[in-house]
């Protein structure tokens, strides 16, 4: 019989209401404790790993979970792993564990965004969404997936979208490659990039800071003073910033410290068109690095990831390349 794992990391699929003050906290409750004895057809095991609301997960908490997953997937015969885990940073700790893991089995993370006792509770569908994923061939070989509504989204292109809608999980760029229906699972698409980094730790501090009309040079100047090993800039359309930043942004090139620059839109990925002060084309001659569609939160996991490979700006690029 197939045998299923699902490492529970908290977050409000674990949480419940209070039924007078609507208060939403942290319990000791299970989402499956409401199916109510139905039975699956594989085996499923349960690990209570985290139960941590989602803001209080660090890069620490993620690469401790990825460890923990390599060696339950080493030492047992599992045919898919499900991870429930809080909405807010469940997009990072997915592209995380996408970046990390060589899997060779179908691994889902899922969430809710309506506690486990409150009316429309999408928890414990959440749960059984992701156990029909894992358990279908179909999703070998697709990377980490995120399932959440009905859909199935990649780890490197989801994101957050509504701050309390149960359709908050949107893959901006090119949309869901799957959805789920009471039937089966269907999917359309299939990344074409393959990228695994199984680095031992995360040693280095880098910081995602976002840019917008009229900017102050003093915030990087006291990022950079704070002592950053790198640095993710959310720059203005196709990659620009305002010219107050070139200065500052220079100093910390000229020390080695490496700059990635994503994008405040939320489609289309950064280029370096513009020439102007500020512009990408000023940037990209500097050595700032240029990444292609990832989101600010993203690339700092990438950067952190690849800090602990190589400080090579060529190398680092290549990395932000694919
Ligand atoms: N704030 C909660 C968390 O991320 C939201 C959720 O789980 O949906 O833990």
């Amino acid at each position: 019989m197939k045998k299923i794992l699902i490492v529970h990391t908290g977050g409000t699929i674990s949480m419940k209401e209070d039924r007078l003050t609507g208060e939403v906290s942290v319990t000791d409750s299970h989402p499956l404790e409401n199916l109510g004895g139905s039975s699956f057809e594989q085996r499923i095991e349960e690990d209570f790993l985290y139960n941590l609301p989602s803001p209080h997960i660090t890069p620490y908490h993620m690469i401790n979970l990825a460890k923990h997953m390599k060696e339950k997937i080493q030492t047992n015969n599992y045919s898919g792993i499900v991870v429930t885990h809080g909405t807010d940073t469940l997009e990072e700790t997915a592209y995380f564990l996408d970046l990390y893991l060589q899997a060779t089995i179908p691994i889902v993370i899922t969430g809710a965004m309506r506690s486990s006792n409150e009316i429309g509770s999408d928890g414990l569908y959440n749960l059984l969404s992701a156990i029909k994923v894992v358990s279908t061939h179909d999703s070998v070989d697709k990377g980490v997936l995120v399932v959440m509504n009905d859909e199935i989204h990649t780890a490197k292109y989801v994101t957050k979208t509504s701050t309390s809608n149960v359709a908050t999980f949107q893959s901006p760029q090119f949309g869901p490659i799957g959805i789920i229906t009471k039937q089966s699972v269907h999917f359309y698409q299939k990344l074409i990039t393959d990228e695994v980094y199984p680095v031992s730790n995360l040693t280095k501090k880098v910081a995602l800071i976002k840019t917008y009309a009229g900017m102050e040079s003093t915030l990087i100047e006291a990022i950079y003073q704070s002592g950053i090993d790198g640095l993710i800039i959310e720059g203005l359309g196709q990659g620009n910033v305002p010219e107050t930043l070139v200065k500052p942004l220079e100093t910390m090139l000229n020390n080695n410290v490496p700059i990635v620059l994503v994008s405040r839109c939320f489609k289309g990925i950064v280029q370096p068109t513009y020439s102007y002060n500020g512009g990408g084309k000023q940037l990209k001659d500097m050595g700032v690095i240029f990444t292609n569609g990832l989101t600010g939160p993203k690339a700092r996991i990438k950067l952190l990831i690849a800090l602990e490979i190589t400080q090579n700006i060529y190398e680092l690029q290549r990395i932000f390349d694919l």
